[in-house]
C-alpha cells in the first residue's frame, strides 16, 4: 500500500515535471528554434531518466538487483558509459553533417516533404512519421543482415534489461546508423529543428519502454495503440528468437500493426531476456560488449 502511495506521489510529481518542461520547450518548437531544442534534449533525456530510476526502485517489475545495489550500479553504469559514448561520437561527428544536410534539402527545396505545401503542423508530424519509419525498417534490418546483427545483439544481450538499456548500443551501429540518416535527411527534405524534436521524444520513449516497470492493463492498452510501452518492447528483448525478431517500433507502435510483427505476451513476467551465446560474465563487461560484433553468431537461421 506505501508502496502504492509513493509511486502515484512520484508520478504525480514527475508527470507535472514533464509537463512544464514541455511548456517550456513550446516556445521553442513553435520558433523551429534549433538551437534552444538541442539544449532542451538534455533535460528530455535526464529528467525521463531519473524518474524511471526512481520507479524501478520502488517498483521494478522483475526483482534482478533486489538487495544486490551495488550489481544494479555496476549495470547501469556499463550501460550509461556506452551511451555517453555514443553521444560524444553523435555530437562530434555526426550533428554536423546532419545539419548541413538538412540546411542543403531546404535551400534546394530537396525531398518527400517539400513537394506539397504543408501548413506547418503537417509538415512537422509527417517528418516525425517518416523518420519514425525508416527507423522501425532499419530496426528490422538489423535483425535480418547477420553483419548489422553482430552489433546489434549488444543491445539484446543484456539479460536484465532496465532503463539504461535505452543507452547500450554498439558504437559501430551507431556510426552506421547515424550516417545513413544523412541520405534519409536529403530524401525526407527534414528540417534540422524536426529532427532534434524527433530525437527527443524518441529518447524519451525509448527510456520509458526499456524500464523495468510494468503499467496497469487500463493505461498500457490506450497508451500502446500509440507509442511503444514496455509491455511491447519487453518481448523484443525474450531469449526466443521469433520474440525477439517481433516489435521493432521505436517511437509509434503503428508501424509493428501496419507491417504485421506485432507481438505481445499473455503473461509478460515469464519473459527471460538476453542471448544465450552472451550469458557469461566476460560477455557483460565494457571491453566484452565492445569485442561483442566480433563473436561468431550462434544465432541459428543467421550464420554458420
Ligand atoms: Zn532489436
Ligand atoms: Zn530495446
Amino acid at each position: 500500500m506505501q508502496r502504492k502511495i509513493i509511486l502515484a506521489l512520484g508520478g504525480a510529481l514527475g508527470l507535472v515535471v514533464l509537463i512544464l518542461l514541455v511548456m517550456r520547450a513550446w516556445p521553442d518548437v513553435r520558433a523551429e528554434n534549433f538551437t534552444a531544442l538541442a539544449r532542451a534534449r538534455w533535460q528530455f533525456t535526464l529528467v525521463p531518466l531519473l524518474l524511471l530510476l526512481g520507479w524501478e526502485t520502488v517498483s521494478p517489475f522483475f526483482p534482478f538487483f533486489q538487495g544486490r545495489r551495488d550489481e544494479r550500479l555496476r549495470h547501469g553504469a556499463r550501460n550509461v558509459f556506452l551511451g555517453v559514448l555514443n553521444a560524444a561520437l553523435a555530437a562530434l561527428l555526426f550533428a554536423g553533417l546532419w545539419w548541413a544536410a538538412a540546411e542543403w534539402a531546404e535551400r534546394h527545396r530537396c525531398g518527400l516533404l517539400h513537394l506539397v505545401a504543408l501548413p506547418p503542423w503537417a509538415r512537422v508530424l509527417g517528418a516525425i512519421v517518416l523518420l519514425d519509419a525508416w527507423l522501425y525498417w532499419w530496426h528490422r534490418l538489423n535483425h535480418r543482415v547477420p553483419f548489422l546483427w553482430r552489433f546489434h545483439r549488444v543491445h539484446h544481450s543484456d539479460a536484465r534489461m532496465d532503463v539504461t538499456t535505452a543507452s547500450r548500443f554498439h558504437l559501430g551501429e551507431v556510426v552506421l546508423s547515424h550516417a545513413l540518416r544523412i541520405p534519409v535527411i536529403l530524401l525526407l527534405g527534414a528540417r534540422a529543428w524536426e529532427i532534434v524534436l524527433y530525437e527527443t521524444l524518441l529518447f524519451a520513449v525509448v527510456q520509458f519502454h526499456h524500464a523495468n516497470i510494468g503499467l496497469p492493463e487500463w493505461l498500457d492498452r490506450p497508451l500502446r495503440c500509440l507509442v511503444v510501452t514496455p509491455a511491447i518492447h519487453k518481448v523484443h528483448h525474450s531469449r526466443l528468437q521469433p520474440e525477439t525478431d517481433s516489435n521493432y517500433s521505436s517511437l509509434c507502435s503503428v508501424w509493428d500493426r501496419l507491417f504485421r510483427s506485432l507481438r505481445l505476451r499473455a503473461h509478460p513476467r515469464e519473459i527471460q531476456f538476453g542471448l544465450d551465446a552472451f550469458d557469461a560474465p566476460p560477455h557483460q563487461t565494457v571491453p566484452g560488449l565492445l569485442k561483442t560484433p566480433l563473436e561468431k553468431d550462434r544465432r541459428p537461421g543467421t550464420e554458420g
